[in-house]
């Protein structure tokens, strides 16, 4: 059974599925690990790293994709690519089977089995194999950089003999696992900061890092789903929270955001008039910019200015940190493949909570009932 590593078809991704760690992992338990000549390269791993890792080199790239058995991938392959896959080939990694379902239409025709790293359950057995965790983890840290060092001021309190500089002052929206480590890298960088979050468990987890927690009365609606997620909310009380951003931003230097609601496009947190509040020089990063943004006028992908403000709308900010993304990435996957890759054999155990949770095609159907009607939704829209 071969085990195929492409280089990454999409323009701005920089990751790799698996580092030559993980490769060797592979290669130790006996199976066939074939690269694509320069699939590491942006991530630091040569060629010859993944050869010492026990997997041979290959530059003809259709010869690979025909005849390998599974295909760790950071994004899906693309159409053309997706052709020549033999079927019951199984391809595993962040496939945006809920954003793009036609984008894996030839794949699921040709019967290869897909498997979503966005859909793997959040369960305690799965914690290892939790991608979209390990991304935000990346991403939360790497927001604050990008604001620090395009903000024309210092991060921390600086007490000099020419005089005191006060401390800048950072909000973030969204204190889940991007916030969260966006509140840690700012104080760290000794910024002082407030959050935000419709979720009340995350006031606690704020405030243990030492940011004021922004309260605001929601008269008791219930936020969270059964999984701890937040819910979508109502005009109403959405409303509320932008009143109180909007205040909290006519003060702060820079924004972080990453407030989303799973399956549901980004709620809107930061309105155009709340932009044109903020002090010239101002910077935001719409970390939920690939859902379209918290911010009104922030522009996937692009970085613009409005009214004295730069707003980042990173489509990818995690490429930006392509060798320690990589390698949690490649850890996660590796969890993941040991669970299918069992006593040298491929095994697909659809009855596990796991794979049942992140299958979305099998035997050339769609066997996920939420990605079918995304794919029903996505051809009615075009
Ligand atoms: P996410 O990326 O879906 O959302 C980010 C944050 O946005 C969340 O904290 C959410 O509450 C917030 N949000 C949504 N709508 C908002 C609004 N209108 N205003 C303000 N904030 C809003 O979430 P995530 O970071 O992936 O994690 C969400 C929860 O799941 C957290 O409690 C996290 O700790 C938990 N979690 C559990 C596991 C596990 O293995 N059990 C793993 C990862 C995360």
């Amino acid at each position: 059974m071969l085990i195929a590593v492409l280089k990454e078809a999409k323009q701005d991704e920089t990751r790799v599925a698996l580092t030559p760690d993980a490769v060797k992992t592979l290669t130790g338990k006996g199976f066939e690990v074939a690269v694509e000549s320069s699939a590491g390269m942006q991530s630091g791993a040569s060629d010859a790293d993944y050869q010492a890792a026990g997997a041979s080199i290959s530059t003809d790239r259709t010869q690979l994709i025909a005849s390998a058995d599974v295909f760790p991938v950071v994004n899906a392959l693309p159409a053309v690519d997706q052709e020549q896959m033999k079927s019951g080939s199984v391809m595993i990694g962040f496939l945006r089977p809920l954003d793009d379902p036609a984008s894996l239409a030839a794949a699921v025709k040709r019967g290869v089995t897909l498997l979503s790293m966005e859909l793997v359950p959040r369960i305690s057995r799965a914690q290892g194999m939790d991608a979209l965790s390990s991304m935000a983890t990346v991403a939360g840290y790497k927001a604050v950089i990008v604001a620090a060092n395009h903000l024309h001021k210092l991060f921390p309190l600086l007490m000099t003999a020419a005089g005191t500089i006060p401390p800048a002052k950072v909000l973030v929206l969204g204190a889940g696992v991007a916030g969260l480590q966006a509140i840690a890298t700012a104080r760290r960088l000794g910024a002082v900061v407030e959050a935000y979050d419709v979720r009340a468990a995350a006031g606690e987890q704020v405030k243990s890092l030492g940011a004021k927690f922004i309260e605001v009365d929601l008269g008791g609606l219930q936020t969270e789903d059964k999984g701890g997620y937040a819910k979508e909310l109502s005009p109403e009380a959405l409303e509320l929270g932008r009143q109180a951003i909007a205040k909290a931003a006519k003060t702060t230097d820079v924004i972080i955001t990453t407030a989303q609601v799973p399956g549901r496009p980004a709620p809107l947190l930061i309105p155009a008039a709340a932009v044109e509040g903020m002090r010239p020089g101002s910077i935001i990063v719409d970390l939920a910019a690939p859902a379209g943004g918290n911010c009104e006028v922030t522009k996937p992908g692009e970085t613009i200015v409005h009214h004295g403000v730069t707003i980042f709308g990173p489509g990818n900010i995690v490429a930006e940190v392509p060798v320690h993304a990589s390698m949690l990435y490649s850890r996660n996957l590796i969890n993941f493949l040991l669970l299918i890759l069992k006593n040298g054999e491929l095994t697909i155990d659809r009855a596990d909570e796991i794979i049942a949770g992140s299958c979305v095609a099998f035997g050339g159907e769609i066997v996920n009932q939420r990605v079918a009607d995304a794919a029903v939704r996505q051809v009615a829209a075009s």
